[in-house]
């Protein structure tokens, strides 16, 4: 087994960063734990971008594979076949989700398609006994959050959500930072999540798959980003929208939205989610001793940032090959994860979303 001081020398962060993380931390054994353990077996649901980026992380993997796939395009089927040897009895579609029950090759299925879908998928592979892993936004509001998290405990499954950034390790040194006080009591976190966005015809611009706009698909890393950052959760939102362009951004799917969120130790959040900025990833944390400040700070790296004490130091990693290690010990071993994944903290997000959009439909500041 890896010590914790090997782990730290390996991912290049600093001891006195993570006073907080114990040594026996799974996190410090889950990317280099023994090869003999079995590993998580993965049926990948959806092969478009972001799954095909998860699947060439996974290769990396110790402690998960790819072992099957959900698609609805007999083609894409093919080519995942071949690329990670998926026989066909491990290949279904979006029709057979619920034969997976009888498939004792599969442990877990991992979502990855337009949002406004990942509601009915998660109980249907809920149902069908296997784990559901299930990519950011977990659905388009609440109320379908929380069907996902019934559905799951009823099955007794595991419900994780895809966040990558809650086992990247400069973002984790920056939260050890936190904890241990190196910052002093936290006044301010500001979030800056964005990107121009390209196809109008795209679901993404597609109320009824993505289930918003911008704030669904980026704004929802500075909301994510303020509750870890923060390690506090917001009393109230307040929110205001902005929209240049009516056409390409229709009723529904929001462009820019600017929102503030108030935490009950009194520190406060304020953030901008947009499709219509480019290179809009930015977090910074103040504090009465000390501040931190990463740019880019959630996309796929290389991370980098600072704190008032000097550069950070975590190792690069691949996001999602570290998340998919960590997922597996989850999974696998009821490890913790350093920053929770589970459906609980999906429901958090999705609440403030739904208060965000309340909020710039009424003006209001709006209670959590
Ligand atoms: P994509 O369009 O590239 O892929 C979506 C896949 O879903 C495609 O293969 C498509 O064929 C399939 N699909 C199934 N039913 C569909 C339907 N009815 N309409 C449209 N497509 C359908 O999108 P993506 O970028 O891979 O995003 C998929 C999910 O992953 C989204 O929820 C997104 O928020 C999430 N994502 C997460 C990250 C991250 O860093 N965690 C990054 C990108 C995307």
């Amino acid at each position: 087994m890896i010590t914790r001081r090997k782990f730290i020398q390996k991912a290049g962060i600093s001891a006195a960063s993570l006073p907080l993380i114990s040594n026996t931390h799974p996190f410090f054994q889950s990317p280099f734990s023994s090869q003999n353990e079995p590993q998580l077996r993965v049926a990948i649901m959806g092969l478009g971008s972001y799954a095909n980026r998860v699947a060439r992380a996974m290769e990396s993997c110790s402690r998960a594979k790819i072992t099957g796939v959900v698609s609805g395009t007999p083609a894409k089927i093919k080519d995942w076949q071949a690329r990670y040897q998926i026989p066909d009895e491990n290949c279904y579609n979006y029709d057979t989700i619920s034969e997976l029950k009888s498939n004792p090759t599969i442990d877990a299925v991992y979502i990855i398609t337009p949002n406004a879908l990942h509601c009915k998928q998660a109980i249907q592979v809920a149902q069908a006994g296997k784990h559901v892993i299930c990519e950011k936004p977990m659905a388009i509001n609440a109320e379908e959050g929380q069907q996902m998290v019934d559905a799951c405990k009823k099955a007794r499954v595991k419900l994780l959500i895809g966040y990558r950034m809650h086992f990247e390790p400069k973002t984790l040194e920056v939260i050890g930072h936190r904890k241990s006080g190196d910052f002093g009591k936290i006044m301010f976190f500001q979030g800056l999540s964005g990107f121009r966005i390209g196809n109008p015809n795209q679901w993404r611009l597609s109320k009824e798959l993505a289930g918003g706009g911008a704030m669904m698909d980026i704004g929802i890393y500075s909301i994510n980003g303020a509750r870890y950052m923060i390690g506090e959760e917001p009393e109230w939102v307040t929110a205001q929208e902005t929209k240049t362009d009516p056409i390409k951004f229709k009723t529904g799917v929001d462009e820019t939205i600017q929102f503030q969120m108030g935490f009950p130790s009194g520190a406060i959040a304020t953030c901008l989610s947009t499709y219509s900025m480019n290179n809009l990833d930015r977090f910074y944390l103040n504090g009465t001793k000390g501040h931190a400040e990463m740019q880019p700070s959630t996309g796929y790296g290389p991370i980098r940032g600072n704190t008032h004490l000097g550069p950070l130091k975590g190792a690069v990693v691949t996001h999602q090959t570290v998340q998919m290690d960590a997922m597996a010990g989850i999974i696998l071993h009821n490890e913790e994860a350093p920053v929770p994944v589970d459906g609980e903290e999906g429901l958090k997000d999705m609440k403030i979303i739904d208060a965000i959009y309340k909020a710039c439909a009424t003006g209001q500041k709006v209670s959590l």
